[in-house]
């Protein structure tokens, strides 16, 4: 049988941004309801940073801290001041009217605020050793230059980055200070990023275009680190090799919104459209957090940041806007009780 519950704040993910809005609305004696989701797109409670080794640029650390860590004591946090914390993922949502369901295969919510914190996946490129398994994912290919480029297997070594939107064009010109020379290889012959992030990277002499490349297999150094990769140019189909230390996918990535239905305004990329310098969505009373709604900065700061906006704003929200009788908790358990 489907649990219902009444909260007065749900929250969806379990990432920086769903954690911090946890505290701050568990704090705020809200008694948040966070689903955490169970192998959610296929990234384990936590998010992300449950994919990476250390994380070096979170305050507060200055040793640095694994990922899997930085998230346990996110949750524990959340859980030490009273957030309910399910591992369920939320199958779909029903925002129509207020209080809004939230629903998992076990439980139905109903909830006077949303807040979704779902993250995203950066894109990966499949092709013979991009893996994990036998391949040279983590040990120099990467999806996230800011995050992982400052490591020393790249100091002073040949990158580059695939992708020609904006996030190549940044990633490309940051990892100019770590490599010898940074290539961009890219399947076309122009550039979809704006032009004056083009520009940046056509005025970095460190920077090199690949056009009309694409990546056909990635080989081994004698480290068994990255060595480089067979690079055939899509016009001649001319095959070469390209030593590289390091492989950065910069291809876009994927926000996770499927279970909302369409139900909320998604900007031109699939993110969810938020209000600039807000968390409010197109319904009043729902609010979105981190890389969700977040296609530039995608960073476990910028993603705690806006998670505590949400909190924030939910709160207020919630004193502006106090359910009338008949249509609150008192109502919901009434309909609860009629389903028993
Ligand atoms: P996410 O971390 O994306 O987590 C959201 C989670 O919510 C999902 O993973 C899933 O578990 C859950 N979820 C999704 N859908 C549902 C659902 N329907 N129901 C319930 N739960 C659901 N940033 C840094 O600042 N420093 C770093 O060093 C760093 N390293 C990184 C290394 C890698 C390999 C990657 C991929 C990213 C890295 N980042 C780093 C970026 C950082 O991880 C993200 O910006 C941050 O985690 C985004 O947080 P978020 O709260 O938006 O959600
Ligand atoms: P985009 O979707 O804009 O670009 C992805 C790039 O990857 C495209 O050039 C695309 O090629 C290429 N690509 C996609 N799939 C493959 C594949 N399988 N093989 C090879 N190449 C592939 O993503 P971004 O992350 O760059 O940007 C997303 C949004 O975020 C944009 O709106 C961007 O403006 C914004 N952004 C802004 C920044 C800023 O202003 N500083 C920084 C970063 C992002 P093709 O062009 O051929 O389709």
């Amino acid at each position: 049988m489907v649990e219902q519950l009444y909260t007065k704040v749900c929250i969806i993910g379990s990432g920086p941004a769903a954690h911090t809005a946890a505290i701050y609305t568990a704090r705020a004696e809200l008694a948040p309801i966070l689903f955490e989701g169970f192998m959610a797109n296929g990234i384990a409670a936590g998010g992300q940073l449950t994919t990476t080794t250390d994380v070096e640029n979170f305050p507060g650390f200055p040793e640095g801290i694994l990922g899997v860590e930085l998230t346990n004591r996110f949750r524990d946090q959340s859980a030490r001041f009273g957030t309910k914390i399910f591992s369920e993922t939320v199958e779909n949502v029903d925002f129509s009217k207020r209080p809004f369901t939230v629903r998992t295969s076990e439980k139905e919510v109903k909830a006077e605020t949303v807040i979704i914190a779902t993250g995203a996946v950066a894109k990966r490129m499949e092709f013979p050793g991009s893996g994990e398994e036998g391949g040279y994912w983590n040990k120099g290919i990467s999806a996230c230059a800011v995050c992982d480029g400052a490591a020393p297997i790249f100091r002073n070594k040949p990158i580059a980055v695939i992708g020609g939107g904006d996030s190549a064009m940044e990633e490309a010109n940051f990892l100019t200070k770590y490599g010898s020379k940074v290539y961009i290889i890219h399947r076309r012959d122009t550039f979809r990023a704006s032009k004056i992030m083009q520009k940046r990277a056509f005025d970095n002499p460190k920077i090199e275009v690949l056009w009309n490349s694409v990546v056909e297999e990635a080989y081994g150094s004698a480290r068994g680190l990255l060595g480089g990769v067979k690079l055939r140019n899509v016009v001649t189909n001319e095959v070469r090799d390209l030593e590289l230390a390091g492989l950065f996918f910069a291809i876009g990535h994927q926000p996770a919104t499927a279970f909302l239905g369409g139900q909320l305004t998604l900007d031109e990329d699939g993110y969810i459209a938020t209000t600039p310098g807000s968390t409010t969505t197109n319904i009043p009373g729902v609010f979105a957090a981190g890389d969700v709604q977040d296609k530039k900065w995608r960073q476990a700061i910028t993603a705690a940041g806006s998670g505590c906006m949400a909190a924030l704003e939910a709160e207020h929200f919630i004193s502006a806007h106090p359910l009338p009788d008949g249509e609150g908790e008192a109502a919901a358990v009434a309909e609860t009780n009629g389903k028993l």
